[in-house]
C-alpha cells in the first residue's frame, strides 16, 4: 500500500530524530527535529518531552506556521517557534534539527564561535558557526536571534543553549548536526594543545561555488559571499 505524503514526513522526522539520538547529539526530552510540508505553510516536528527510543510517526506534531496544532496527538516542541521562524524567513529550508550536543552546547556558554578552521566547514555550513544573542528558550526571540547568527550559513550556536542547522534536505540537516559537533570538539581541542590556525577568505574561495550549488539556503537578498 502507498504511503501518503503526510505519513512519509511523519516517517522522515522519526528517522532525523533516530539519528541525531544514535550519534549522541540529543537526550531524551531534549532537542527537535522538524520538515516543512512542501508549499503549504505547515511543518512535522517532534512532540514535546520527545521520547527518542521509542518515538513512532503518530506522535509526530502537525502545526502550521501561526504555530496550531493540526492534527490530533502530543503537544509539540515548545522550541517549534523557532523553526517556524526559520522556515517563515528562509523558503528553501525543508529541515530544521535543535540539539543540545554537548561540545558545542560547551562555546555556546562561553560565547565562542567556531571559525573556519576546515575546508569542509565551509562546503556544508558556508563559514563560521557563530553564536547568538541570548534568548529566552520557547519564544520567536530566539528565532529571530537564530536567524541574525544564521546569516548566510547553514548552523549556528544558540547562546548558552545549543545548536540550530537547517537544510535543503532532512539528510543535509542530519549531516549539518553532526559536523558542527565533531567541529566544535575538534576546536575546543585545538584550543587546549596551541592557537588554532583559521583558514583565510582567499583559501576557501575554490569551495564557494561548491556551497553555494548543493548546501546554501538563505534568502538571496543576504548574497554577500566573498568579494573577488
Ligand atoms: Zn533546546
Amino acid at each position: 500500500m502507498a504511503i501518503n505524503k503526510e505519513d512519509q514526513l511523519r516517517i522522515d522526522v522519526v528517522r532525523g530524530a533516530k539519528a541525531v539520538f544514535t550519534k549522541g547529539l540529543v537526550e531524551a526530552g531534549e532537542g527537535n527535529v522538524s520538515v516543512r510540508h512542501g508549499k503549504k505553510e505547515e511543518l512535522f516536528i517532534t512532540p514535546s518531552f520527545n521520547q527518542y527510543e521509542t518515538l513512532k510517526k503518530d506522535e509526530i506534531v502537525h502545526l502550521n506556521f501561526e504555530g496550531t496544532s493540526i492534527s490530533a496527538g502530543k503537544l509539540p516542541s515548545t522550541e517549534a517557534k523557532m523553526h517556524i521562524e526559520i522556515y517563515k524567513t528562509r523558503p528553501k529550508v525543508q529541515s530544521i534539527i535543535h540539539t543540545h550536543s554537548p561540545f558545542a552546547t560547551m562555546l555556546s556558554i562561553v560565547r565562542k564561535s567556531i571559525p573556519v578552521i576546515m575546508e569542509e566547514m565551509y562546503i556544508f555550513l558556508g563559514g563560521s558557526v557563530d553564536v547568538s544573542e541570548f534568548g529566552e528558550a520557547h519564544t520567536l526571540e530566539i528565532g529571530e536571534a537564530a536567524l541574525k547568527a544564521l546569516d548566510t550559513k547553514n548552523a549556528a550556536l544558540l547562546a548558552n543553549h545549543g545548536v540550530i542547522v537547517c537544510g535543503k534536505s532532512l539528510d543535509h540537516a542530519i549531516k549539518f548536526a553532526e559536523l558542527v559537533e565533531k567541529l566544535a570538539k575538534m576546536y575546543w581541542g585545538s584550543l587546549q594543545i596551541g592557537t588554532p590556525y583559521v583558514i583565510s577568505e582567499k583559501q576557501l574561495e575554490p569551495f564557494e561555488k561548491l556551497y553555494e550549488s548543493m548546501f546554501a539556503n538563505y534568502p538571496r537578498h543576504l548574497r554577500k559571499r566573498i568579494e573577488k
